[in-house]
């Protein structure tokens, strides 16, 4: 049952062939078996999910039902659960027990998905390994002695280990696609204001966006299908109609145009990956499509634009958390002041501190100009890049991440080559575009990422695009040894 895919559990739930009590029981097992090892999850919501199950069931009988009714999935711990602790991976938020639900939550849970729990992830979704988590790192299924990538790795590696049949992510710089090409599944970052942010705990708020984590393209399209659409809680969010995500997937490719931009095939990129890509890129020739070189010039302006402004975005976000409405709070405070410094030092991590200390630095009076400023023209500068290309070309290529899943440790002391990771995937969030990661050939034995960036609001097309391939392709049907 686990490797079947949402159409498929979907099919069998309405066929009457088992129960949602029943899917949901086997998940729950396999959570309890084998998650001991991989530290997906934060909390396990059994009880919860058996109800919601249930009340699928009696919805399965009558006939009438959405494509989610009765599906577990996971949520990644960034999203409010009414009733549930919502930790944001943090120990400042660790005794958070949301009053009410996100958005994305509210969706999901109304379409009748059963929820199994909340998904491990980095502290304030600030990393790209998982190891900054207040709950430790999660472990990849393909290598348990490697990462998952991060910040959503809990979901990425519940969903390729079968402890759920999707999860939700959020991607603020690469936290949907970088821990789905480490773990050799789905996962898309839709178009920003595409997907409402209200109760999605926020890191950068310019750049956050949530996004479906799944074993298929298809799926993918099932789950956006609900996340997606306009919300008035979020003033972000886009006031656009939203297509039926399904209806396109098998259109043909013939001529579809894809630009390689030159500058994601250069130093840094491990060969192995490189030739992953490319052998994937020959399968889109089959298919029809026209390949063409194409340049992003500004693309090395990236990393340095993004670690201006998500950390300036997120000192300003963090501030709320002060120890006296809610979250952490410190013992026996001397007074206010004391009470703000302990509450804040002891209840953020390392990783969030660092953030939080640059972000306030930039925004300071005398250097706003030099850095905030200068971030906000070069993010423009990134943006006309893919303007330009995109009135050339119909969808970009190229990596998720320039190599496959690292080891546990291995960059943890060295924020830098950490940061690194993201090189491909920051500069479709600080334009605002659309990206996906779909398994392709592995390398060193281990899953790899392919990219597709789409124009705004192209998520109809990435999908198209994604699911094509993987009707030719049998790469992202793969499971891990140990957890088939
Ligand atoms: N790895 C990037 C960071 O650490 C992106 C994180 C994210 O997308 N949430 O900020």
């Amino acid at each position: 049952m686990q490797n079947q895919t949402i159409a498929e559990l979907g099919a069998g739930l309405r066929a009457g062939e088992f129960s949602s009590v029943e899917l949901t029981q086997h998940f729950l097992q396999r959570i309890e078996r084998l998650d001991g090892e991989l530290n997906s999850l934060v909390t396990v919501t059994a009880e919860a999910a058996l109800a919601a199950a249930e009340a699928a069931d009696r919805q399965l009988e009558t006939g009438e039902s959405s494509p989610l009714m009765g599906i577990p999935i996971i949520q990644k711990d960034i999203f409010c659960t009414r009733g549930v602790k919502t930790s944001c991976g943090s120990r400042m938020l660790d005794n958070f027990i949301s009053p009410y639900d996100a958005t994305v939550t509210q969706r999901l849970l109304q379409a009748g998905a059963v929820s199994l729990g909340k998904a491990n992830m980095d502290e304030f979704a600030m990393g790209s390994s998982n190891e900054t988590s207040y709950y430790g790192p999660v472990k990849n299924p393909w290598d348990t002695s490697r990462v998952p990538g991060g910040s959503s790795g809990g979901s990425a590696a519940a969903v390729a280990a079968r402890l759920a049949v999707a999860a939700t992510g959020t991607d603020t710089g690469g936290s949907i696609r970088q821990p789905a090409a480490l773990c050799g599944i789905t996962g898309l970052k839709p178009t920003y204001g595409r997907v409402s942010r209200f109760g999605m705990i926020a890191f950068a708020s310019s750049l956050d966006q949530a996004g479906p984590m799944t074993h298929s393209a298809e799926d993918a399209a099932l789950l956006l299908q609900t996340m997606a659409g306009f919300d008035e809680k979020d003033s972000t969010s886009a006031n656009e109609p939203v297509p039926d995500y399904s209806e396109g997937l098998n259109d043909s490719l013939q001529g579809l145009r894809i630009g390689l931009p030159k500058e994601y095939f250069g130093e840094g990129l491990d060969p192995a990956v490189a030739a992953s890509i490319e052998s994937a890129i020959d399968v889109y020739r089959e298919l029809g499509a026209e390949v063409k070189e194409i340049s992003l010039p500004n693309s090395g302006l990236a990393v340095p634009t993004y670690y201006v402004v998500a950390p300036a975005e997120c000192s300003s976000n963090l501030s709320r958390f002060d120890g006296v409405r809610f979250g952490y709070r410190c013992d026996n405070p001397r007074d206010l002041e004391d009470l703000y410094k302990r509450s804040r030092g002891e209840g953020f991590g390392p990783e969030v501190k660092r953030r939080i200390m640059i972000g306030t630095y930039a925004l300071s009076a005398g250097y706003y100009d030099a850095y905030y400023l200068k971030a906000q023209k070069t993010r423009h500068l990134i943006s006309d890049d893919f303007k330009q290309a995109f009135a050339e070309v119909d969808v970009i290529m190229g990596p998720t991440a320039p190599t496959t899943a690292f080891g546990l440790g291995e960059k943890v002391d060295d924020p830098v080559t950490m940061y690194l990771n993201d090189i491909y995937t920051i500069a479709t969030n600080l334009a605002g575009l659309p990206g996906m990661s779909l398994p392709v050939e592995p390398a060193n034995g281990l899953p790899v990422g392919l990219q597709i960036i789409g124009d705004y609001f192209a998520e109809a097309k990435l999908l198209n695009v994604a699911h094509r391939f993987q009707q030719e392709t049998d790469w992202h049907k793969l499971t891990p040894e140990g957890f088939a």
